[in-house]
């Protein structure tokens, strides 16, 4: 079955990208290189985004990482400017950290579905309807969303603050991902109201014909990203955001991974694995009913070129309005305390 995709995030979707030469990354690696220091500017890139941009991080002293991560070494970072390669929502959690530094992006047309599907005046709406509950909100969601919630959480600590929520009898409304929901729910025991949302690219991983993989790979570990569909979750070894996958390839003895997430992560996991076999856990396929197919249409918007055009000229700068940053500050920072006192 085709999953559905709302008017709005059809309307959001990217032209198809026209891949850069090699001659053309090599070109504009380099003149990052001397712009990313003349400017005073610090490269942060999500493990999604392509692997000449993670190269890039690697070698001027920037950072990788999951959103958590990022959000983190962005705050405590002395650059006057952060250039963000990943989805809007990254930028914004950067600017709602650092109001005083410049964060600049690739493109600002990279978005995420779940920020899409969960507009503010809905939102707002949906809150005021269970005023008797902690509203809490993946990162993955707009300034303004985040400015309403009490707490933000990502993928790689949401399990612990919801487990805290629930300890002192919180009620918990939650948005956007329903499957991410599902999953703190399940583990949990929480009472959790969700909003009905996901991910286009997770949750096109389809539990039957992983089955089959897993015959043909009866030693392989499964390594899934919550925001992937409840029996899929079912079937894993580990379950963790970008950053706990990668960790549990490069700790676990099996020769064979099948990861349940975006194709981007390879990058990191070829380092940490060395030569074990990674396989991209199957989606309908191609040809079929799958459109994204474990690959982040609005991750893959960030090119070299664009990004160099970005800091050469100041363009797609992440602006927020000073009365929501405050607000959004106050669930942002809960969530990093938390961080910090638990040692995450
Ligand atoms: P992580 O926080 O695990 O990196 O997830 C972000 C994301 O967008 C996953 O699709
Ligand atoms: Fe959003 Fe999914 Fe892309 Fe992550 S992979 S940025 S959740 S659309």
């Amino acid at each position: 079955m085709e999953n559905a995709y709302s008017a709005a995030v059809v309307a959001c979707w990217p032209k198809p990208q026209v891949p850069l030469t090699a001659d053309d990354n090599k070109n504009y690696h380099q003149q990052l290189q001397k712009l990313l220091r003349e400017r005073d500017a610090v490269l942060i890139a999500h493990y999604y985004t392509a692997p000449e941009i993670q190269a890039l991080a690697e070698q001027t002293q920037g950072f990788i990482g999951d959103s958590l991560a990022m959000a983190q070494f962005g705050a405590q970072h002395s650059a006057k400017t952060l250039v963000i390669a990943g989805v809007r929502f990254m930028g914004e959690t950067a600017k709602i950290l650092s109001p005083e530094k410049t964060i600049l992006m690739p493109t600002l047309d990279a978005t995420c579905s779940l920020d899409i599907n969960c507009p503010i005046n809905e939102f707002n709406e949906f809150c005021d309807a269970h005023p008797d509950r902690t509203v809490v909100v993946y990162a993955n969601t707009s300034a303004a969303v985040k400015a309403r919630a009490d707490w933000v959480v990502t993928s790689s600590i949401g399990l612990q603050i919801v487990e805290h929520l629930h300890e002192q009898g919180q009620k918990i409304l939650w948005a956007p991902d329903k499957y991410l929901g599902h999953y703190l729910q399940q583990q949990t025991g929480a009472d959790m109201l969700l909003w009905d949302s996901a991910c286009i690219v997770h949750e096109e991983f389809k539990l039957r014909y992983l089955h089959d993989l897993k015959k043909q790979y009866p030693d392989a570990a499964v390594l899934v990203h919550p925001e992937s569909p409840p029996d899929v979750v079912a079937l894993a070894n580990v379950v963790g955001s970008t950053s706990q996958l990668l960790k549990a390839a490069s700790s676990l003895p099996n020769n064979t991974f099948i990861v349940a997430t975006e194709e981007g992560i390879f990058y990191k996991m070829r380092q940490a694995t060395l030569d074990k076999r990674l396989i991209l856990a199957p989606t309908a396929g191609k040809g079929a009913t799958c459109r994204s197919c474990g690959y982040c249409p609005w991750m893959k918007m960030n090119s070299l070129k664009n990004m160099f055009e970005s800091l050469q000229s100041g363009h797609n700068e992440i602006v927020i309005h000073e009365t929501i940053r405050e607000k959004a500050l106050c669930s942002v920072n809960r969530m990093l305390s938390f961080a910090e006192t638990h040692d995450l």
